[in-house]
This record gives structure tokens, sequence and C-alpha cells, in this order.
């Protein structure tokens, strides 16, 4: 190896000995950066060749004759370019050590660069240490696209599951609401003229009742579907909050079939906000019918309003709390109960889907929201919706 040119940045030549002593420094370095794993080299101040490690030459496809003197820019014109500011430039203005990654000749290369100081604490060299890691880079790379693709498998997976679900769920669950229609139209078709007035009208409700049950699946059952396609817009418009809860809670009412107490607690909320009110509907029939039907007769049933202000980062949110006195929910289910087709042990007498909350809690976050329980069995459960608060 050609020993290095010697160094005259400081513009003093020294006495012999002075003069030694720095070229078997030099001379240690040369033979340091060679048996380094690394590409390396050695700058001077003005960021001329001092020395180049073997690897670094054999990858430039230089010799050391054709760089020793020379700027690094013109020898190395990846990654360092005179046209911006680079790793030397931070390493003068830091004092201290750089380390980055930087493209050089379609490679990935990790760089570290070094200042070496004289003992007048002046800047005298700068030491560079290169790694080429775009093997490592492109695995990376490779194993985040093997994720991804794993990601979406898993996604068509759970879609086909969730629609074996539907199709299963469609079979067995559809049979007992028209298993009841289909014995009360019977009775009527074969015995209708001897039943008095009361009992053809007892049948007759059976029938409507089982038909809205139908109903409400098919709802749940095609909009849960939809969800799943992806086409979910939302369409913010002013919104007057109160008025419009209050006209909920009243057709709730209206439609009971038992006897509750409906309630509706509205704090101060400072005009309308922009909110969609189908999804909002939607959200809020559900926790309500689910209300009205997990209550036994004398129960609350209360819609509470409220305006909240984040503590710790200032965020304003709307509280919409619908809370019951009736059957709760038990602790072993609280986990699973926004799950599609989840039902808890002590509601399976009641009919239901088991579809509502995890639509309720789809259109909750795609407002941007959050969908939360509290319930202790047989004393009660609050639902609470938190939406951003946005003013119209
Ligand atoms: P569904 O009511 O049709 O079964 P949901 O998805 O609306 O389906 O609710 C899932 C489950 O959560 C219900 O089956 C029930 O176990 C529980 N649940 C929901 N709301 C209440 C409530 N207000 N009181 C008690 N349990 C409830």
């Amino acid at each position: 190896m050609t020993n290095p040119a010697p160094d005259n940045s400081n513009g003093s030549h020294g006495p012999a000995t002075e003069e030694q002593a720095v070229l078997a420094a030099e001379q240690t370095a040369i033979t340091l950066l060679n048996a380094s794993d690394d590409m390396a080299l050695l700058l001077d101040a003005d960021r001329r060749v001092l020395v180049m490690n073997e690897r670094l030459l054999k990858v430039l496809g230089k010799t050391q004759a054709e760089v020793i003197g020379r700027s690094i820019y013109e020898v190395a014109p990846q990654p360092w370019s005179r046209d911006r500011e680079d790793e030397l430039d931070a390493v003068v203005e830091t004092g201290g050590s750089v380390r980055t990654e930087v493209d050089m000749m379609d490679h990935t290369v990790e760089l570290r660069a070094y200042p070496v100081f004289d003992e007048t604490g002046c800047l005298r060299r700068f030491a560079v240490f290169l790694r080429d890691v775009t093997k490592y880079r492109r695995t990376r790379r490779d194993l985040l696209q093997a994720e991804m693709l794993r990601l979406e498998l898993q996604k068509d997976r759970d879609l086909f599951k969730r629609q074996a679900q539907l199709i299963s769920f469609v079979s067995h669950e559809l049979r007992t609401p028209l298993t009841a229609i289909q014995g009360s139209v019977d009775l009527l078709d074969t015995y209708g003229d001897q039943l008095d007035a009361e009992r053809r009208q007892t049948h007759v409700g059976r029938i409507k009742e089982q038909v809205e049950v139908m109903k409400t699946m098919l709802t749940d059952l095609l909009t849960m579907r939809s969800l799943d396609s992806g086409t979910l817009k939302i369409n913010p418009q002013p919104v007057e909050l109160v008025a419009h809860c209050g006209a909920l809670v009243a057709a709730t009412a209206e439609h009971a079939a038992t006897e509750q107490h409906f309630h509706l607690n509205a704090s101060e909320l400072p005009g309308p906000v922009q909110l969609d009110p189908d999804f909002l509907d939607h959200i809020l029939n559900n926790l309500l019918s689910n209300a009205v039907k997990y209550t036994p007769p004398n129960g609350d049933i209360t819609l509470s309003l409220e305006h909240s202000t984040d503590a710790a980062d200032g965020s304003h949110w709307l509280l919409l709390h619908v809370q019951d006195t009736g059957i709760g929910i038990p602790q072993a289910a609280h986990a699973r109960l926004f799950e599609p087709f989840y039902r808890a042990e002590n509601a399976r007498r009641h009919p239901g889907t088991g579809l509502g909350l995890a639509i309720a809690r789809t259109y909750t976050e795609a407002h941007g929201g959050t969908l939360t329980c509290k319930s202790v069995e047989g004393q009660g459960t609050t639902f609470t919706v938190r939406l951003p608060y946005r003013p119209a």
C-alpha cells in the first residue's frame, strides 16, 4: 500500500522527529483501517483523502494512488456531494460523531464519521466508516411485505369466516320466528272461525311481533355486510342534539311494549353540533332498544348528554350515556360484548342477533369516537358513546 501524502493542512513543518511520529501514527491508522471489516477512510480537515482502506478502494474501482490527496467530492461523488450539507458538515458543526444511513452506488450504507482533534483542540481529521446494510434492509423490507401479505390473508379469512357465520346464523336464527309465525298462521287457518276475537288478536299480534324480529335481523345483517365491504360513508351535518335525542327517547318510549320510565338528562350544550344524524340514530336506537329489551317493567332508562374536555390535551368531547336498571351483563361477557354474534348467557331468552353492538361500535369509530360499557349483572348497564365535539 502507498503511504499517504504528508498532511500540511496546519501549514507548519515540525522537526524531523515530530514528522516521523506523525508518519508512524498514520501508518498505524492505515493498518487499522485495513483490518476493519467496514469500508473506511481518513480525510484531512479540507476533506482530502489521506488514506482509504482496500475494501472501499475495491468498491470504488480505484487504487490508493488515484485517491490520495484528492477531494472526497471528486473521488466518491456518492454519498458525498458539494451541493448539499453532508455528514462531515454535521461533524464540524457538532464537534461529535455522526451516524446515519446514505445511498451509495445503489446500496444502502450505514455511515459513521468521527472527528479527530489535535492537542490544541483543532479538528484535523475525519475518520469515516461505511457498512453496506442493503441486505439487512432488504430482508427487513421483505419481512414487512410478508407481514402485510399475512395480514391481508388474515383479513380475507376473517371476512370469509364472518360470511360463513352469517349464512349459518340466517339458517338457524330465522327458523325461530318463522316457526312461531307458521304456528300462529296454521292455527288461524284451521281454527280461525272457532277462536274468539281476543285469541285471534293474540295470534295476529304474535305474527306481527315475529315479523318485526325478522326485519331487525335482516337490517342488522345487511348493515353488517355493508360494513364488511368497507362502503361506510359519513355525512356530517348540523344537528340540534338535545331536541334530536329528545325525539329519539320519545319514539323509543312510544314503541316500548313494557312499562318503563324514560328520562333525558341534557346539561348545557351550546348550539348545534356536526354529526351524521343517521349514524347517531343507528347507534342510539340500538343502545336504547337494548335497554328496553333487557330491562324489566318499571325499570328506568336514561339518556344523558354532556360535554367534556380532556384534561390531558384539552380536546372537546360529547358524551352520550344510555343507562338502564336492567338485567346487567355478567363480568365474563364484558370482553366479548362487541364481537359480532356474541350474546351473553343471561340474554338468551330475549330475541337478538348479537350484531347490534358490533355495528354501533363501528359507526362510533367511523366518527372518531369510542363506545364503552359498564355493567353489573342484576343491577344495570351504562353504555357510553364518546364522540369528538364539533360545534356546527
Ligand atoms: P342483541 O341484543 O341482538 O343480542 P347486541 O349486539 O345489541 O345484540 O348485544 C350483544 C349482547 O350484549 C346482548 O346479547 C346482551 O348479552 C348484551 N347487552 C347489550 N345491551 C345490554 C343491556 N342494556 N343490558 C344487558 N345486556 C346487554
